[in-house]
């Protein structure tokens, strides 16, 4: 077969995989917004179906010949020299995609999988009932069998290299531990600036806001941001998402408390940051596996950039806040701009990652860095993770966990095996503010223009500049092709310090 000819049938495969994967999503999406509730039984044998056929389709045989036949090996995933560029940064994609998928023998893929479903439902009722102890057998195991999978990918330096590899690609834990140390103590001292000074009010947040009124306000902010309806819509689920079923279809989810106004706002704003990353890949990538994310960090950089540095930023608020009192002219009577702007960014050390404000965040994250680091290198044992959770949340945000359903068991991500995901929610706040720094040398005028409600200029900037490429770069190659520097946590200290030093007057 000509090169040309393997190039077409390789894509071609590649595509069925990616109709079929979002043909699943969308009955994923079906599932988590309207499907009644008497349908699960069915729906998980529906998509167990579907995951089968994508699993065997994307490791079949004939993938594995058709890359050799390009020139693609696992020592030169990029294929022979003479192809063009994005042919060949697709040729990496897939080469690193197929070898994950068939170094897995398919009894440990299959064994894991059914110990995810009851390690999952375990930490369900663990949580529930606070009982670390139901648990811990299950995340023994999980841990069990990341190893494992870590073993058959093989990594260069330690285990947890090759998990965080998944997530990050070519990030490595030494390269994470070299930003999130400076960031680490930064933090730890500008929380503890923070915690000497008075908090600011925010009593007027927890009124009552009818959820329709939310909705209302919400939507014009999505549409300001240049979401676009004509290829996605906005639905409520328990847990706000944002999925892709197909080249011309991204679609969010939010959800709204009366009582808490801030929530269902600020994930429609990060919700959208997801869907305008999705939207903006270029035509020619869109539709194979390079029209995807550069990892799940960068992915996060864009939903938090336009969350954080834009929906929580003065400016933002300057613009926003006379059309918020409008819609609720009695909850916000005797609130200013100030006052609205001051407790949308209040900092207050907490117990639950998901609630975290700003600030302490990536606190919440290094916790779990440090604590995965040491359970795959062995200083760590699953039996001695609560307490071991307990000490360093006192170190490093001060305060000390009620109970394990508040510590240690908090998040679902380990019940699902999901190591060396969690280093990717700080790492987009990293990327995020690299990114911001080299958008206000393009743009310094970005104030004036958020202030006015116009946020073209920065999404233009954002698609220009990372969204077009897809997964054409690994994230440390993007990082520096877009702001010239490697990744560093400067830029992102830097934010803090210059933004809570004025809200806070330190
Ligand atoms: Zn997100």
């Amino acid at each position: 077969m000509k090169k040309q000819e393997a190039l077409v049938r390789l894509h071609a495969i590649d595509r069925d995989v990616k109709h079929l994967s979002q043909i699943t999503a969308l009955l994923q999406w079906d599932q988590e917004t309207y499907m009644p509730p008497a349908a699960v039984e069915g729906r998980s044998e529906q998509l167990a179906l579907l995951e089968g056929i994508v699993h065997e389709k994307s490791t079949s045989p004939e993938i594995g010949d058709l890359l050799e036949q390009l020139g693609s090996t696992t020592a030169h995933p990029m294929g022979d020299a003479d192809l063009p560029e994005v042919e060949r940064d697709f040729l990496r994609v897939l080469r690193k995609e197929y070898d994950r998928a068939v170094l897995l023998p398919a009894d440990l893929v299959t064994e894991a999988a059914r110990a995810e479903g009851l390690s999952q439902a375990a930490w369900v009722e663990a949580r529930k009932r606070n009982d670390y102890k139901t648990f811990m057998p299950h995340l023994e195991k999980m841990v069990g069998y990341a190893k494992k999978k870590a073993e058959c990918w093989g990594f260069t330096e330690r285990p947890y290299d090759g998990l965080l590899d998944i997530h990050e690609p070519g990030m490595t834990e030494a390269s994470i531990e070299a930003v999130f140390n400076p960031l680490r103590s930064r933090l730890s001292s500008l929380v503890q600036r923070i915690g000497e000074k008075k908090a600011p009010r925010s009593d007027f947040l927890s009124r009552e806001f009818p959820a329709e009124l939310q909705a209302q306000f919400g939507e014009s902010v999505m549409k300001a941001l240049a979401y676009d309806l004509q290829q996605g819509r906005l639905d409520i689920s328990a847990h706000p998402f944002t999925t892709t079923l197909g080249p011309r279809d991204v679609r969010i989810t939010t959800r709204y408390f009366p009582t808490n106004m801030l929530s269902g706002l600020f994930s429609i704003i990060h919700e959208t940051g997801h869907a305008l990353y999705e939207m903006g890949f270029a035509e020619e990538i869109r539709d194979s596996s390079l029209g995807d994310g550069a990892s799940m960090g960068i992915h996060e950089s864009q939903s938090r950039l336009w969350e954080n540095v834009v929906g929580r930023s003065y400016a933002f608020w300057k613009g926003q806040f006379p059309q918020l009192r409008q819609l609720f002219p009695t909850q916000l009577a005797d609130v200013s701009v100030d006052e609205f702007y001051a407790a949308v960014n209040q900092v207050r050390p907490s117990l639950i990652r998901v609630d975290a404000d700003e600030v302490t965040y990536s606190l919440h994250v290094i916790l779990r860095f440090e604590l995965e680091r040491r359970l795959f290198a062995g200083t760590v044992s699953v039996a001695d993770l609560p307490e071991a959770w307990n000490a360093m949340m006192k170190e490093i945000l001060g305060v000390t966990p009620d109970s394990d359903a508040n510590g240690v068991l908090q998040d679902v991500h380990w019940s699902m095996g999901a190591f060396g995901y969690f280093p990717s929610y700080a790492l987009g706040n990293l990327y995020g503010l690299q990114f911001w720094d080299a958008l206000k040398k393009g743009i310094p005028e970005v104030e004036s223009f958020i202030e006015r409600k116009d946020y073209m200029p920065i999404l233009q900037w954002l698609r220009n500049h990372v969204h077009v490429h897809g997964c054409r770069y690994e994230p440390g190659d993007l990082i520096l092709k877009v702001t010239g520097k490697p990744l560093s946590a400067d830029s992102f200290i830097s934010y803090l310090e210059h933004k809570y030093g004025q809200l806070y007057k330190l």
